[in-house]
């Protein structure tokens, strides 16, 4: 039952989180719930992000590599058949041997098994293997076909002569019933065999299965609605990233009784006095006993835990990053500065498409270290009709997540620019079509978007940006993540962070917050805005009114504008390059206007050939 395979730390929230089911070396396993995690589960540091995420901490996966302990991986399916005889075997806990794989026990030299390819799933999130006894027992073409009372007699044939297709294989019983697959993919071939849900994962036992009205659905086991995981990011901001607040010396004076005392009290008549015993009893500064204070007690005061919602976190971090602290820790898990756009020394030939762009960003922001917190709130499956939590057993009071180093470069956007911008008839037609499309599709469940024409505005950019950051600067392209921050009305926001946060080590490889200088910057936006306005599949593209899962893209492609599966939060849809480009309406034509015309000179000005 549980295999120690290889599976990183990091990958442990994703792809291989909770739920998941993954294929290792022809073997498949389902990772279990943290109820079943074994071994030592680090606190993280992050009271704020796991308030926000209603629990009371984050912990981190017990490493992989330490024998006894590690993340549980039950085997699934657990119906396996012989390559060499064809027998199915439905394995059984008793037979799993630590590190080893599952092997035909009728064959000489016992070859490995090889799981089913097929999977039974509900919208409830449940998942479990295909009843293969039931279904070689339910052609319903053939007379002979009634339940023999045989349990585990199965073979799983290859039919000559047929094509290639599922009807060329078929589930046989020894009693001589049998059926093929080419129906069992078929939305109601469960419900047809009065096969109900048994609400439960693979990994539970009959006991702790819940009741479920879902009827199962048949799909591969590697197909993508099998499992969905639900993530959820937030960056460390201050005061909490600073080292004067979670580095060693303050914890210990958090933990000091007359600290304690003072939290609780900060009306305390001996408060001076009390802050110089914890100094001279932690050895420490009265300074740094001050500091860690006011940390504490503003926190206290600001950010009653209760109170933390969405809206919140999003909007802390928007503070953070459009009000740079004055100095830094070297120590301090965020440390960012605002660098002047454009260029003080300015910009040569490009100088107009500087000024002309400059009209548009408000501010930019670099980001030489952040940490990013990535929690598992949980997944689903099929229909996505609920989210399963990370925890199945008696409540535990964390959720499992990483930290990520890395750094990063920050965009805002002007207010007054946009908001004229928005105003517009043919902008906010776009996005009214792709909000309508978003409410009428099943990814409307987990795609948390207000579809407004400035998101489609960002998240486009952003993706152009990391294209452009990739192609001129050598990024890989899946490094690189968008983090976005919109919304309109009373806290009207408009920004873009492009980070790269890689793995479990401290930095990454460097230089992306450079790249934001306004030197550098320059070229890089222009060769986004120039790529996002000729794509290879035009005019198809731009001018489609539909692209992407459930039309939920409008001129946007591969070949332009989508971003690796692991740099987009959105599922690589709610785009559109016109927002950007568009003569009429673009936000950026008249960038593109000077841009233009300076590649225009530069072409007339060339010396006769
Ligand atoms: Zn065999
Ligand atoms: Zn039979
Ligand atoms: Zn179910
Ligand atoms: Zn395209
Ligand atoms: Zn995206």
């Amino acid at each position: 039952m549980r295999n120690e395979r290889t599976v990183r730390r990091s990958q442990s929230i994703t792809p291989f989180g909770v739920g998941a089911v993954i294929d290792i070396l022809g073997e498949s396993f389902v990772a279990e719930d943290i109820s079943r995690w074994r071994g030592r589960r680090e606190l993280l540091q992050a009271p704020r992000i796991a308030a926000h995420f209603g629990v009371e901490e984050l912990r981190t996966p017990p490493a992989a590599d330490v024998r006894g302990s590690g993340l549980p991986y039950f085997r699934f399916p657990q119906w396996l058949f012989c390559g060499r005889c064809r027998r199915m075997t439905r394995w059984s806990v008793k037979q799993e041997e630590p590190g080893k794989a599952a092997g035909c026990s009728a064959c000489h030299g016992h070859p490995q098994l090889v799981p089913m390819r097929f999977v039974s799933v509900c919208g409830n999130g449940h998942l479990d293997d295909v009843n293969w006894v039931r279904w070689a027992h339910s052609d319903p073409a053939r007379r002979e076909q009634r339940q023999c009372g045989r349990s585990n007699e199965l073979k799983f044939e290859h039919v000559k002569g047929v094509g290639g297709g599922l009807e060329s294989v078929r589930v046989r019983c020894e009693c001589g019933a049998s059926r093929s697959l080419k129906d069992l993919p078929a939305p109601d071939s469960m419900k047809r065999l009065g096969i109900t849900c048994r609400g439960r994962q693979p990994w539970q036992f009959d006991a702790e299965a819940e009741k479920c009205a879902h009827t199962p659905v048949v799909l591969q086991r590697g197909a993508s609605s099998v499992y969905f995981s639900r993530l959820g990011s937030a960056i460390d901001i201050p005061p909490e990233s600073n080292w004067s607040v979670w580095g060693g010396a303050a914890s210990r004076i958090r933990n000091n009784d007359n600290f304690r005392l003072m939290e609780s009290d900060p009306e305390h008549p001996l408060l001076g006095s009390l802050i110089d015993m914890v100094a001279e009893q932690e050895d420490v500064s009265t300074g740094q006993v001050r500091a860690v204070l006011e940390d504490r007690l503003g926190v206290k005061l600001a950010e009653p835990v209760e109170d933390v919602s969405i809206g919140d976190i999003e909007t802390r971090e928007w503070v953070a990053l459009t009000r740079p602290a004055a100095a830094h820790d070297p120590r301090d898990n965020f440390i960012s500065k605002e660098t002047p756009f454009p260029h003080p020394a300015g910009h040569d030939e490009l100088q107009p498409v500087a000024d002309e762009i400059s009209r548009l960003v408000d501010q930019v922001v670099l980001v030489s270290r952040l940490r990013e917190v990535r929690v598992l709130q949980g997944f689903q499956r099929h229909t996505m009709d609920r989210v399963v939590p990370p925890d199945l057993g008696k409540g535990e009071r964390f959720l499992p997540a990483i930290e990520v180093f890395g750094e990063g470069v920050f965009l805002s956007f002007n207010e007054k620019a946009l908001a004229d911008w928005e105003a517009g008839g043919e902008v906010r037609g776009r996005a009214t079509t792709l909000r309508s499309r978003l409410a009428g599709s099943m990814h409307a469940r987990w795609l948390d978007a207000e579809v407004t024409p400035r998101f489609l505005m960002l998240h486009t950019l952003a993706h152009v940006l990391m294209r452009a950051m990739a192609f001129e600067a050598g990024y890989s392209s899946s490094s690189l993540r968008e983090r976005l921050y919109c919304s309109t009305g009373a806290e009207a926001k408009a920004g873009i962070l492009i980070y790269t946060a890689a793995g479990d080590s401290e930095g990454t490889m460097g230089g992306l917050a450079r790249l934001g200088e306004a030197d550098r910057l320059l070229p890089i936006i222009t060769s986004a805005l120039v790529a996002s306005d000729w794509c290879s599949l035009d005019p198809v593209c731009r001018e489609s009114r539909a692209q992407g899962i459930d039309g939920l893209s409008l001129a946007a492609c591969h070949a332009c504008s989508l971003a690796s599966e692991t740099s987009c939060v959105y599922g690589n849809v709610l785009l559109d390059r016109m927002m950007l480009v568009d003569p009429g309406h673009g936000f950026f034509s008249d960038c593109l206007g000077a841009l233009l015309d300076v590649q225009g000179h530069e072409v007339d000005d060339a010396p006769p050939a």
